[in-house]
C-alpha cells in the first residue's frame, strides 16, 4: 500500500455502519483488555505483535501479524506498549506516517520525564497524529466490565480529526470522551493516574490534627483531671463521650473553615480596592478544597448523630438515670419538671436537627450528578445562603448546649475553657464578620470591585 493510500484511509470518514480495523501495538494486559473490548463493540482488532504465534489469553477473533504488517491493516494504531520502548516505532515510520497513533501510556512518577509520553512519541514520528487517551482507564476495569458511560475519557490532540475519530472509538466503547485539547494537556492527563486524592491532602491532615488535639484536651478534662481530683475512673468515656464531644466541635470548626476563606477574601479585595490581584497561594489553596473541608465535616456531624442515638443504650446513662429515680423515690419527693431546662434542651435539639439537615442538602449539591443539573445562581444559593443558615443553626445548637457551662467555674478545670467555648471561637467569628460584611456601606463596593471597579486603575481608558 503506497503512501498516499494509507494518507486517505487514516482520515476518511466511517460512512458504512461497519466499524474500521482498529491495530494494538503489544499483546500485553491493556492491549488484550482493550482487545476484548473492541471486539464486543463490533471492531475488527488485528495486533502488532514481536512474536506471531498466538496465545489463549489473546481475543479469538484477533489476528496477530508482525508490526509493519499489521499497521497497514488499520487507520488508528492503539500504541500499548510502555514509553521506554518506543524507539521500535522508530523503523516504523513510513508505515505509520498519516495514521493515527493512540497513546495510551503512563508513568510511574509524576512529571518522569521533561515532555508528555505523548508529545515523546510525537516527536519520534512527525508524520503520523498522535492523540492521548485511555490511559486513566485500567485493564482491570476494562475486562471485568466495571466502567459504564460515566467513566470519562480523556482525549487530547493536535489533529480535530484524529481526535474525532479516537472519541468516536470511546463512545462506541460506551465510554464518554472528555476532549482535554491540543497535545499540551497530554502532561496533566498523564498525572491525573499518580494523583493521590490532591484536593483531600489538606483538609484530612487539619482534620486528623484537630481531632487528635480535642481528643487529648478532653482526656485530660474529662478523664485524667477527674481521676486526679474527684476520685472517679471515667476511662470508658473514651468510647463514646469523648468521640461525641469531638465530633460536634470538628464539624463546626470545619463547616466555619469553609466559609471563612470567602471573609478573607472580601478584606483582601476591599483592601486592595480590586479583584484583579491573585490572591495569596495559601487563600487560593484553601478556597480549592473548601468541597472537601464541608464533606469532612457532614461526615463529623453525622457520626455525632449515630453516637447521640446510641446514648440512651449505655450503662452509665441508664445507671445516672436510675440513681435519679432511686434518690426521688428514697426523698420521697418529686421533682418539679424544670421548664427553662425543657426549652433549652428542646431547643438545641431542634436546631442540631435543623442545621443537620441543612448539612446534608450542602453534601448532596456538592455531588457532581447534581451540582451539573443546577444553575449557577442555584448552586450559590444553596451553597452560600443555606451554608451560613446551616453554620447559624449549629453555632446557635452549639451555644445553647454548651452556653450553661460558659460562665460556671468548674467548667473551668486546670483554667482551661470547656471544649464548647473552643468550638465556638471560628464560627463566631466568621458570622460576626460576614455580618459586618453584609451592611450596605460595606456590601456595595464590595459587589461594584467583584463587578469589575478598580480604585486605583492601573490602565486608565
Ligand atoms: P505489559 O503487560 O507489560 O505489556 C506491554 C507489551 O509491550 C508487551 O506485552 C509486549 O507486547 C510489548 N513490548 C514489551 N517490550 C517491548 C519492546 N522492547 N519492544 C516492543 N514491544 C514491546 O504492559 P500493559 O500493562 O499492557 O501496559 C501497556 C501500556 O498501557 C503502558 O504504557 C501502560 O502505562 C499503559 N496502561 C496500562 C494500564 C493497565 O491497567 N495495565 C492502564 C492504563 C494504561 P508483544 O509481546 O505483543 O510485543
Amino acid at each position: 500500500m503506497n503512501k498516499n493510500s494509507s494518507n486517505i484511509m487514516a482520515l476518511a470518514p466511517n460512512t458504512s455502519n461497519k466499524r474500521e480495523t482498529v491495530c494494538i501495538f503489544g499483546t500485553g494486559d491493556f492491549g488484550r483488555a482493550l482487545g476484548h473490548k473492541m471486539i464486543h463493540s463490533g471492531y475488527p482488532v488485528v495486533y502488532g505483535s514481536r512474536s506471531t504465534q498466538i496465545s489463549n489469553l489473546i481475543p479469538k477473533d484477533a489476528e496477530v501479524l508482525g508490526h509493519a504488517e499489521a499497521a497497514q491493516k488499520a487507520a488508528i494504531i492503539i500504541i500499548a506498549i510502555q514509553r521506554q520502548h518506543y524507539n521500535f516505532l522508530t523503523p516504523l515510520a513510513e508505515v505509520l506516517r498519516g495514521k493515527v497513533l493512540v497513546d495510551i501510556s503512563n508513568n510511574l512518577k509524576l512529571n518522569q520525564y521533561p515532555e508528555s509520553n505523548a508529545e515523546h512519541l510525537a516527536q519520534l514520528l512527525p508524520g503520523s497524529k498522535v492523540v492521548k487517551a485511555f490511559n486513566t482507564v485500567s485493564a482491570w476495569a476494562l475486562q471485568s466490565g466495571t466502567l459504564d458511560a460515566s467513566r470519562q475519557v480523556f482525549v487530547c490532540g493536535d489533529d480535530v480529526e484524529a481526535k474525532q475519530m479516537v472519541m468516536n472509538i470511546v463512545r462506541a466503547l460506551g465510554l464518554t470522551p472528555l476532549d482535554k485539547g491540543s497535545l499540551l494537556a497530554a502532561q496533566e492527563i498523564e498525572n491525573y493516574p499518580l494523583q493521590l486524592f490532591p484536593m483531600w491532602k489538606f483538609p484530612m491532615i487539619l482534620s486528623l490534627g484537630l481531632t487528635a488535639f480535642f481528643f487529648f484536651y478532653c482526656l485530660a478534662l474529662d478523664v485524667i483531671y477527674t481521676y486526679i481530683y474527684e476520685n472517679n475512673n471515667f476511662s470508658f468515656f473514651i468510647a463514646i463521650t469523648i468521640p461525641n464531644r469531638v465530633c460536634p466541635v470538628m464539624a463546626l470548626i470545619l463547616l466555619a473553615l469553609v466559609y471563612l476563606p470567602g471573609i478573607f477574601a472580601a478584606i483582601i479585595q476591599l483592601y486592595r480596592g480590586t479583584k484583579y490581584r491573585r490572591f495569596p497561594d495559601w487563600l487560593d489553596k484553601w478556597m480549592l478544597c473548601r468541597k472537601q473541608l464541608g464533606l469532612i465535616a457532614l461526615a463529623f456531624a453525622s457520626l455525632h448523630v449515630v453516637f447521640t442515638l446510641v446514648t440512651p443504650m449505655r450503662a452509665f446513662v441508664s445507671w445516672r438515670t436510675s440513681k435519679g429515680i432511686i434518690a426521688q423515690a428514697l426523698n420521697n419527693k418529686t421533682e418539679p419538671l424544670n421548664n427553662t431546662n425543657a426549652w433549652i434542651s428542646d431547643s438545641y435539639l431542634a436546631l442540631g436537627i435543623l442545621g443537620y439537615f441543612l448539612f446534608v442538602l450542602l453534601g448532596i449539591t456538592s455531588l457532581p450528578s447534581v451540582s451539573n443539573n443546577v444553575n449557577w445562581r442555584e448552586f450559590r444559593f444553596v451553597q452560600s445562603k443555606l451554608g451560613y443558615l446551616a453554620l447559624i443553626l449549629c453555632t446557635a445548637h452549639t451555644l445553647v448546649y454548651g452556653g450553661k457551662w460558659f460562665l460556671s467555674p468548674s467548667a473551668y478545670k486546670w483554667y482551661l475553657p470547656n471544649i464548647y467555648i473552643l468550638s465556638l471561637i471560628v464560627p463566631c467569628a466568621v458570622l460576626v464578620v460576614k455580618f459586618v460584611l453584609i451592611f450596605p456601606c460595606v456590601d456595595k463596593p464590595l459587589t461594584q470591585i467583584r463587578q469589575g471597579w478598580e480604585r486605583n486603575p492601573k490602565y486608565s481608558e
